[in-house]
């Protein structure tokens, strides 16, 4: 019999040494419920070992019954809680869920523990050490109900070895053998085939705690990766989630309910679309490449999802982590800064337009809306270049108005300007778009003719006259008409630079002055070397 004690409290110091173990790893699913199931199973074996009869000879057996009750209502649940803390990867517990468990053992204790014992340990006879127990009904309900959870536990384990990876297919081996010696233990004790005075079930428990521990040491259940994943889990401000094949939830973090302004916990086990839908729609539609996507929740929150599939070992996908990140303040910065860029663009663009419309003023005249002298000198220089290159001959045509003194001393300045402004027109509509009629300053006008020989430079500035001639301007009731003279030069023919090509044109529509007006002269082949300065 001392034999027999020593392996009851070696199988006591196993369980506490188990306990341990449990409580280094206590971060890890399921260690806190595996150290409390160990610490049940030392205080019921040392129960079993502490010599009660010696100590306490009288109703030793129902003393002892009495002081190891608290051990025994308590293994089934914590069998449950460690199962189910395991398979759904966290040790977070609804409080509610934890007392409801509570609640039938609770009661079994109480009978046991009052007057109402009657009801657990029914009637014993014998003293002493023989004691013999007829099980009352409570305690018969307390077995029922301890079943009951157990296969629970077992159908949990079937399901997470049915979608677990190969590796968690191992552990879930092993864990389930070590839920089944214990029941095998239980089974024969209260089928009577062990001794009446003797349950063996706590020494089931220990062997099952050795199990486990081989899952904890060989198969890496409680493993550093566990607990730092916990630990990470809650550190990170990144919301993360793993989803299983059927996209049910298999574990999450905090920061994912706070980034999508949830209350309660994520439950483990249950289909992500119950919880959240938001997010189950993307995973739905993102299948499981890897991939980035952005969305707005809650029509303020800009929120990153990335996913990753999770394959096991022979490449088949099991489920998919899920990152999501808050990066509405990167989105606002950014959403600012394309603002920002806009506005300077759309003001950049103005400051261009006034640019042009400056550059336009400044070589434009304001009264006839021709080109001005500034414009005529680089469009000159310009031509001559060009023409130079190309051998190409272009006319200047030197236009002055006849008498046109008198049209602002006898009819007003505003008559002379109507008339200027008519001859601008005359000009623009004539010329062809690659000439340049420029006013050259008070009635007179130069243009620029690319491409002509002097006959149909002439010829042109003749229409014009001939139109010019035409146009009446009624002033207090008398038509007033001008008429206009012009000397044409020809490059090179005439001149080879500016100077010299204008000193022609204006020779020329001296002429024409001194020869009546209204006409059109030629100038004159200026003899070499005057007209060689290019
Ligand atoms: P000619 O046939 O010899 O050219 O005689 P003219 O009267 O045209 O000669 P002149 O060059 O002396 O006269 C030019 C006049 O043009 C003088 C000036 O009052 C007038 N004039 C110059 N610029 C403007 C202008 O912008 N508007 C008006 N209404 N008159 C102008
Ligand atoms: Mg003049
Ligand atoms: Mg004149």
């Amino acid at each position: 019999m001392q034999i027999f004690n020593f392996l009851l409290l070696a199988g006591a110091v196993t369980a506490l040494f188990l306990a341990s173990v449990a409580w280094t790893r206590r971060h890890a699913p399921g260690a806190p419920a595996l150290l409390a199931m160990q610490l049940s199973a030392a205080w019921w074996l040392t129960c079993y070992a502490l010599p009660f009869a010696r100590l306490w000879p009288d109703d030793a057996m129902f003393l002892r019954m009495r002081v190891i009750f608290p051990a025994v209502v308590a293994i089934a649940p914590l069998t449950l809680v460690f199962v189910l803390s395991y398979t759904r990867g966290t040790n977070r517990w609804p409080r509610s869920r934890l007392l409801a468990l509570a609640i039938a053992p609770a009661v079994v204790l109480a009978a046991a523990l009052s007057p109402l014992h009657g009801l657990c340990f029914g009637t014993w006879r014998g003293e002493s050490t023989d004691s013999i127990f007829q099980m009352g009904p409570l305690f018969w309900v307390h077995s029922l109900y301890s079943y009951v959870l157990v296969a629970k536990s077992v159908l949990a384990l079937v399901a997470a070895y049915d979608r677990g990876s190969r590796h968690v297919r191992r552990q879930t081996r092993i864990l389930l053998g070590a839920l089944i010696v214990p029941v095998i233990c239980n089974v024969t004790f209260i089928a009577g085939v062990s001794p009446p005075d003797l349950d063996p079930t706590p020494i089931g428990l220990v062997a099952s705690g050795i199990l486990v521990s081989l899952a904890i040491f060989r198969r890496g259940l409680f493993d550093l990766v566990a607990v730092a994943r916990e630990k990470i889990g809650s550190a990170v401000t990144d919301g993360f989630i793993v989803i299983d094949a059927q996209r049910r939830v298999v574990e999450s973090n905090a920061a994912l309910r706070r980034l999508f302004d949830i209350g309660p916990p994520v439950k483990p086990g249950r289909p992500l679309g119950e919880q959240l839908a938001e997010l189950d729609e993307h995973v739905a539609r993102l299948g499981n490449a890897p991939t980035t996507t952005e969305f707005v929740h809650g029509g303020a929150r800009h929120l990153e999802l990335r996913t990753f599939a999770i394959c096991d070992d022979d490449g088949n996908t099991i489920g998919a982590v899920l990152i999501v990140r808050d990066v509405t303040e990167a989105r606002t910065t950014s959403l600012a800064l394309e603002q920002a860029n806009a506005q300077l663009k759309a003001q950049l663009d103005t400051i261009r337009s006034m640019q042009a419309q400056l550059q336009e003023q400044v070589i434009r005249d304001p009264l006839t809306g021709l080109y001005n002298r500034l414009y005529l000198t680089d469009a000159l220089a310009r031509e001559l270049t060009c023409s130079a290159r190309t051998q190409g001959a272009f006319a200047v045509v030197m236009i002055d108005v006849d008498h046109f003194k008198t049209v602002n001393d006898v009819h007003g300045h505003a008559l002379g300007d109507a008339m200027l402004r008519a001859l601008g027109g005359l000009l623009r509509q004539q010329v062809r778009p690659t000439d340049s009629p420029c006013r050259y300053g008070g009635e007179e006008f130069v243009v620029i003719m690319r491409d002509v020989t002097l006959g149909l430079a002439i010829e042109r500035i003749d229409e014009l006259r001939v139109a010019f001639s035409a146009l009446r301007f009624a002033s207090n009731g008398v038509d007033v008409g001008r008429t206009f003279s012009a000397g044409v030069a020809l490059f090179p023919q005439h001149g080879r630079d500016e100077a010299t090509l204008l000193a022609a044109a204006d020779a020329a529509l001296y002429a024409a002055k001194a020869a009546g007006r209204n006409q059109v002269c030629a100038a004159a082949v200026t003899p070499w070397p005057e007209n060689s300065s290019a």
